[in-house]
């Protein structure tokens, strides 16, 4: 029986669920340049201790500590929402329920990771932490977790969006952290990019070469991911966790679990808990991964060993990749321009637990307006690809007579990216 504990609320769970024990198999480890599993001496370059532990520990249950806990107090449990409008609307037998991420400040689930990742740097007494954005979620949610734990914050936004999303900057830096275009001329990595193109675009995968090329150089910093690594994923295991319990409370069990996948973080977070259960012989899900056209990871990318930036900088991963030079086009949900996934998203796809599948950006945005106007809540544009989905496979019911009980993942609310819905 999991624990849960009644402060900030009976479902605000106390450990997070590590999938990795309840496997068939393992993704092969992260390997260096010359093939062979990277030590934790590389690890420990870039990373607080207590990552570290987090990104190896093969125990089913890793507790929360207090002082993340009363964090996540502030805006957890999200909530989980019967879409009893939308289903109305679609005329479908089917039921469909989100799980909201989009209630605390910064907007998205990647609070539930920053948290944690800003408090393992301040208990290691590192002073500053450097970090990659794409749409600037990322960067937001950091800047207010390294606020709460007295951290300084430096971060490479990818240029597109640091263009598009002016906002997002003046979020982070009212939080009081920095912020570069990437590519920068503050690295040797992003000075290459610039010198072939003033003008470069950027990608996830420069900004990260960026920000992991300055933390090599000094001591008292470290780097912080945002999505892709077990650790990551075993903190957002509480999306999932939670919604077992919500669900139960409603008296129902989901057949479908629908996420958008850019690094893979938020829909792990979703899924996991409920592989578990389908793993142990408690439950059968179909699970499905929305990526965007432009960007097919898992739909056209290959699985094979792969950097995780552009530059070589970081250790390789077993990953389904788009090649580490890829850069996608500048699309709305900058949270999805990845070139790689998840290695535990990417070996969960290989053995057949995940069907992904690809959207464009034109289905995904008009299902965020529909969404909209029926739900009243507006959605980030990387979860419009969940929306959509969901919308597909309840349309799908209708037809069928299929009594489908679908849960998506509402990653984000998109009042900071409302640009994406101007010129459409
Ligand atoms: C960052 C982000 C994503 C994509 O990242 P994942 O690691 O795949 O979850 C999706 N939705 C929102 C709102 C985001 O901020």
């Amino acid at each position: 029986m999991r624990r849960f504990s009644s402060r900030g609320g009976a479902l605000l769970p106390t450990e997070y669920t590590n999938i990795k024990p309840f496997l068939p198999s393992l993704p092969p480890p992260p390997v260096g340049t010359d093939g062979s599993p990277v030590g934790p001496e590389v690890l420990s370059a870039l990373f607080p201790s207590g990552m570290i532990q987090h990104e190896i520990t093969m125990e089913p249950r890793v507790p929360i500590s207090d002082q993340v806990r009363d964090a996540y107090k502030v805006y957890r449990p999200s909530p989980l929402i019967r879409a009893v409008e939308l289903e109305r609307v679609l005329d479908t037998p089917a039921h469909i329920y989100y799980k909201y991420e989009g209630t605390n400040p910064a907007g998205s689930h990647k609070s539930n990771t920053a948290l944690p990742q800003a408090y393992f740097a301040a208990k290691d007494g590192i002073s500053r932490i450097t970090t990659e954005t794409g749409a600037g979620q990322w960067g937001s949610a950091l800047s207010q977790a390294c606020n709460r734990f007295g951290l300084d914050l430096d971060v490479f936004m990818v240029r597109a969006s640091y263009l598009q999303k002016p906002l997002r900057k003046t979020f982070i830096n009212m939080h009081g952290g920095k912020v570069y275009a990437s590519p920068s001329k503050l690295t040797e990595s992003g000075g290459s990019f610039l010198e072939k193109d003033p003008e470069h675009p950027g990608s996830l995968g420069i900004a990260i070469s960026e920000a992991v090329e300055v933390v090599l150089a000094e001591k008292r910093s470290c780097y912080s991911l945002g999505s892709v690594s077990d650790a990551v994923c075993l903190h957002q295991s509480i999306i999932g966790q939670e919604s077992i319990l919500q669900m139960e409370e409603m008296g129902e069990y989901p057949t479908e679990i629908i996420g958008c996948v850019g690094g893979g973080s938020n829909f792990a977070g979703i899924a996991f808990p409920f592989i578990e259960q389908v793993l142990t012989g408690n439950a059968e899900i179909k699970f499905t991964a929305v990526e965007p056209t432009v960007c097919p990871t898992l739909t056209e990318g290959k699985l094979k060993y792969d950097f995780g930036d552009a530059s070589g900088l970081t250790p390789k991963y077993m990953m389904y990749t788009l090649g580490a030079g890829f850069v996608p086009p500048p699309i709305h949900a900058g949270g999805l321009r990845y070139h790689g996934m998840a290695p535990l998203v990417s070996h969960l796809v290989k053995l057949g637990m995940i069907d992904p599948i690809a959207y464009t950006q034109e289905k995904v945005l008009e299902a965020g307006k529909k969404f909209t106007l029926i739900e009243g809540i507006l959605p980030a544009p990387e979860s419009t690809h969940a929306i959509a989905a969901a919308i597909d496979s309840a349309i799908d019911a209708r037809r069928s007579g299929e009594e489908k009980i679908i849960l998506f993942n509402l990653s984000g609310h998109g009042y900071l990216d409302l640009a994406a819905y101007e010129n459409d």
